[in-house]
């Protein structure tokens, strides 16, 4: 057995290989490009293709790709071969710092919500080597942002960089303010934690519904679901542990420190969490493990199924977005500290998440908008559409105080002072046991919970980093101009928590009281993709993504089409997959069980007098389902062409929640009636039963 140590990163172009491979004022000037942003010459861009390339071939790569994550939710690829012609007929392998830093891919297929005119249908690739670039089936992955000619973003990492920059560049104002000189930047860093279901191959085959949608559109509630609650705890299967086995030795490989993984609450449901990295980096890597999660499945005779919602009635998969901001100094700026200077400078920052958060509820909410999460988010499983923060009762006791002017705990007689007083130290258990919370505080970082297992992570933390950029703008601003550093910074904290405490929330959110008394509140409650996306392009939303230089207003308007297009474009194929798979298979299926039923029943009354009274109550209530069945079909099919003619993309999202989607609820609850009452052996496709508990 090879040691993990040893292939660990086997296959990325990392700073071992670049400090081996690259001569020292290469690798220096690579280095200052990495850590600082600093222009890349193309004498260091040449030098450092020809390193990688060499690397590459050495592992037995062949092709180049720039890599890149256009606004579809997958990443996307295009594979060059390094040979060049020789003048002897024989090949040489070539690799230009040229090609390493900019590509041009056709990308005409590409999303753009109309930034770029089809008269120039190409795009730009820049090589982001924040991003070490790796090799994955013989090929040399560069990860690269995505440009249009004239400097519009038509991808997620663009704006995600700028959105880190912002945040960045606002942070460093408030560390100069609490004397913190060493720092030299400031960085968020997540870890995602990624839920997935496995199933069978052969019987997700036989399902167009999964094959084409990725969730089930039809399918009977089995007679045991995940009532028992007993396979959280359970021992992982044999088969899953060989997938997860191979599938950490995969990502181990491609330097994705893949680190816990366990079975989830529903059957045939598990998850993988990776240790934490800067942002941008975690992105490219979820993104990353996404692919090879699903590739390393077809090799066990399994599909990796990351759809939000595969299964009705059986919980869904989310991705849990653990996030903080930390110092170059390796300072988490979320932790509470020891002192009571660190305890001061945490209160802000944990102000400024407090405001970022409920100043803009519905960026948070759209950003993780899309047609599967919308099964999920406010069911009985996830938390609700209404984004609110949990902090535990020790924290919200303090901020409490601190509003209050009155000491704190019991002890005590002074009020709190801040930058003299010592905070109580908060057991991270006493922080982390509500799981019903959308964006909860759990000790050092916050867990924003929301998210689809499908979601790309770029959308949340764009708009996440720029919301307390913003926060932080605003004190900064302030605290900038005071004279009183202490007293200001007290009075600002004080402010904070009593304009935006409305949004602190540490109750159960699955309860429905909740909803009722965030309604009060004045929270946002944005049930569906249709009613939170158009809410990105309200005015406050694109100053303040604007102002921080994170998105021109155009490429706001885009993505929100963008965005709705994906929600209707994927309601419309489930629409007419259930219309295919209602007429050519079900239907057919429960009809020809009702004429045996109905057939058996003559030849039983040919031979004796029987009344064969199950028999024929049974062909009764086929035949009425078949009836209904057909009808809802019908329904469906005449809203699938009517959705044909809405030529805009506001009233068609409005459609398909309002028309498309109910109408599919129809037809499934008449089908979903006659699966249960079909003998299985006339049904065309596996049940739940044998997809949840077939592995
Ligand atoms: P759980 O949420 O199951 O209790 P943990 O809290 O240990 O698990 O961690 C969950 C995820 O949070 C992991 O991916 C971990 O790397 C990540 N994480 C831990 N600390 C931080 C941090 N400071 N910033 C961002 N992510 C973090
Ligand atoms: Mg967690």
């Amino acid at each position: 057995m090879e040691k993990v140590t040893e292939y660990f990163g086997s296959m990325v172009f990392d700073d071992r290989i670049m400090k081996a491979t690259l001569s020292e004022k290469v690798y220096k000037s690579l280095k200052r490009t990495i850590d600082r942003g600093t222009p890349l010459d193309i004498s260091v861009a040449n030098a450092v293709a020809a390193a990688m390339k060499d690397w590459a071939i050495e592992k037995g790569a062949t092709h180049y790709t720039h890599w890149f994550q256009p606004m579809t939710g997958v990443t996307a690829e295009k594979h060059d071969s390094f040979i060049s012609p020789a003048p002897d007929g024989r090949v040489i392998m070539e690799f230009s710092g040229k090609e390493l830093v900019k590509g041009e891919p056709d990308a005409s297929s590409f999303p753009s919500g109309g930034l770029r005119a089809t008269f120039e249908a190409r795009g730009y690739t820049a090589w982001d080597p924040t991003s070490y670039a790796f090799i994955k089936d013989g090929t040399l992955y560069i990860p690269t942002a995505f440009c249009s000619y004239t400097g519009e973003a038509l991808d997620k990492k663009v704006p995600l960089l700028r959105s880190m920059e912002a945040l960045n560049r606002q942070a460093m104002r408030i560390l100069k303010l609490f004397g913190n000189d060493k720092v030299k930047s400031v960085r968020t860093s997540v870890g995602p934690e990624q839920e997935y279901f496995l199933v069978d191959r052969d019987m997700f085959k036989k399902r167009k519904d999964l094959v084409m949608t990725g969730r089930t559109l039809f399918g009977a509630m089995p007679p045991k679901g995940q009532e028992m609650d007993d396979h959280y705890f359970g021992s992982i299967k044999p088969r899953v542990a060989e997938y997860m086995a191979d599938l950490d030795k995969e990502l181990w490989k491609l330097g994705i420190l893949a680190k816990t993984k366990h079975n989830e609450v529903a059957p045939a449901q598990h998850e993988l969490a990776p240790i934490y990295d800067t942002t941008n980096i975690a992105a490219d890597h979820n993104q990353l493990t996404m692919e090879v999660m699903q590739k390393v499945a077809l090799r066990h005779n399994l599909v990796c199924l990351l759809h939000e919602k595969p299964f009705a009635g059986v919980n869904g998969s989310g991705k849990h977005n653990n996030w903080s901001i930390s110092t170059d100094q390796g300072e988490n700026l979320l932790s509470p500290g020891e002192t009571p200077a660190e305890n001061a400078q945490f209160l802000l920052f944990l102000a400024a998440v407090i405001k970022a958060v409920d100043d803009y509820q519905d960026l948070l909410r759209l950003s993780v908008a899309t047609a599967g999460n919308d099964h999920r988010l406010g069911a009985n499983e996830a938390p609700p559409a209404v984004i609110s923060v949990f902090l535990g009762d020790e924290l919200t006791a303090v901020l409490d105080a601190i509003e209050a002017d009155k000491p704190y705990g019991g002890t005590k007689k002074e009020k709190m002072q801040l930058g003299v007083d010592v905070l109580p130290k908060f057991s991270k258990d006493a922080t982390d046991r509500n799981r019903t919370s959308p964006f909860a505080f759990t000790g050092n970082k916050f867990e924003f919970r929301m998210l689809g297992s499908s979601n790309s992570i770029s959308c949340a933390n764009i708009h996440l980093n720029a919301a307390v950029a913003e926060s932080l703008r605003q004190f900064a601003d302030k605290l900038e101009k005071a004279k009183d550093f202490n007293k200001a910074l007290h009075d600002l904290i004080r402010k904070t928590i009593k304009e935006h405490k409305r949004i602190i929330f540490n109750g159960n959110g699955y309860d429905d009281a909740w909803i009722a008394e965030a309604k009060k509140r004045g929270l946002c409650n944005y049930k569906t993709t249709a009613d939170a996306m158009p809410h990105i392009c309200d005015k406050k939303n694109v100053e303040m993504l604007t102002s921080h230089g994170i998105f021109t207003e155009a490429e706001i308007f885009s993505r929100r089409d963008i965005m709705l297009e994906n929600y209707v474009k994927t309601v419309n194929i489930e629409a007419v997959t259930m219309i295919d798979m209602a007429r050519k298979e079900i239907i057919p299926a429960v009809a020809k069980f009702a004429a045996d039923t109905a057939s058996a029943v003559s030849v039983k009354k040919s031979v004796s007098k029987a009344a064969c009274k199950y028999e024929t109550r049974l062909v009764t209530y086929l035949t009425a389902l078949i009836d209904e069945m057909d009808e809802a079909t019908s329904t469906l099919e005449g809203i699938a062409a009517e959705f044909k003619t809405i030529a805009d993309i506001m009233p068609a999202s409005e459609f398909v929640r309002d028309k498309m989607l109910p109408a599919m609820d129809k037809l499934r609850a008449a089908a979903d009636k006659a699966e249960a009452i079909t003998a299985e052996d006339y049904y065309p496709f596996p049940a739940y039963d044998k997809l949840l508990f077939g592995v």
